[in-house]
């Protein structure tokens, strides 16, 4: 029987799990701050006796993803940047290039929703007595729900013309779409309190439940993410075939039996490369240029594409919409008769 012999040389690199979760920290501080700031608008227009604006955060249009979407195909059928959520636009263009740049980080390292949802997946695991994981023949199917989900949306937008997305995009509902997501948290109503707490309980039993199931805007960008250069690659002549890199893995991808991960889930979180324990045996690696890029670099492109595309947005005078507060007012006057 043949031995292989290898010498192993201790990773030393630079690990980036807590840069990502102090980064992960600031966005939540950012929309926290985002959110205070909406509702001093929001109140702001609920008071008939103010006259004068309180700015409102171009910021809040990150959660509008589906009048970004609109906003989107609306440019790409016209040429115009929409101006009712400019901001929105070009966030939206910032996530698919970056996606596209170095895989779905915007999932690891920006979102909130994936920053919960990590955070209760830690919890499950310190809660509960055993890990657990979805059986394979139900997890394939549920992953395929988020799919669904997508598709559902992309048929309804790209089925529409011009004319109709602009009819969309000026309507009164879009203006106040984001004032009506935030009343949607601050009067939740008992059906969706029970819904947000049953997946959160489904969050700590099954790490990243909403994130692997049920959010189309995370299959979007795996989908961009899988079109992207930057991929984890496994040096199969170093690996000692620990499967450290298996058990970080938030995504419950095989890395170890990988030579390349070439996957949807994979959200460029570079748990698996800091948890590998040999030197140059798992990094980041452009495929094209067949060149190792460390996550730090991985970091930086992603950091410049997003300021580009927001200094853009700041040099063209688009970053902020175009709705007066006068229409805010009077549209906020009958927003509960306003539907689709
Ligand atoms: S394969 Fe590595 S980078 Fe991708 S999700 Fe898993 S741990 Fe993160
Ligand atoms: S962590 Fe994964 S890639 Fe690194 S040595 Fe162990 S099995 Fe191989």
């Amino acid at each position: 029987m043949s031995v292989r012999k290898v010498t192993i040389e201790k990773n030393t690199e630079r690990k980036l799990q807590a840069f990502r979760f102090y980064t992960q920290l600031f966005f939540i501080a950012v929309c926290l701050w985002i959110g205070f700031e909406f509702h001093l608008f929001v109140a702001n227009l609920e008071n008939p006796a103010s006259l004068t604006n309180i700015s409102r955060p171009p910021g809040v249009e990150a959660f509008l993803p589906i009048s970004a979407l609109m906003s989107f195909l609306y440019f790409l059928k016209t040429g115009i940047i929409h101006t009712v959520h400019p901001a929105g636009f070009f966030m939206f263009i910032g996530f698919i290039a970056v996606s596209f740049a170095v895989g779905k980080s915007f999932c690891s390292w920006i979102c909130p929703v994936g920053f919960v949802s990590e955070m209760t997946g830690a919890l499950g695991k310190k809660l509960l007595p055993k890990n657990w994981k979805m059986p394979r023949w139900i997890d394939i199917p549920l992953r395929s729900l988020k799919y669904l989900l997508l598709l559902f949306f992309v048929n309804a937008i790209f089925s529409m013309t011009a004319v109709e997305l602009g009819i969309f995009l000026n309507s009164d509902y879009n203006i106040v779409a984001d004032v009506k997501m935030y009343e949607f948290f601050r009067y939740i109503s008992f059906t969706s309190l029970v819904v947000l707490t049953a997946l959160f309980i489904l969050s700590i039993v099954f790490q990243n439940f909403w994130c692997r199931y049920l959010c189309p805007y995370g299959a979007l960008l795996g989908m961009v993410g899988l079109l992207s250069p930057t991929k984890i690659k496994r040096n199969t002549v170093s690996c000692i075939d620990c499967s450290l890199c298996d058990k970080a893995c938030p995504s419950g991808i095989k890395v170890s039996v990988k030579n390349l991960v070439i996957s949807d889930e994979c959200t460029s979180c570079n748990s698996c490369v800091d948890a590998c324990p040999v030197k140059d045996t798992l990094y980041m690696q452009n495929v094209v240029l067949k060149k190792k890029v460390s996550g730090t670099r991985t970091f930086v492109i992603a950091g410049l594409i997003y300021f580009l595309i927001i200094s853009t947005a700041f040099a063209l005078g688009k970053w902020q919409n175009q709705v007066t507060f006068e229409k805010y007012k009077a549209i906020y006057q009958v927003k509960d008769a306003i539907g689709h």
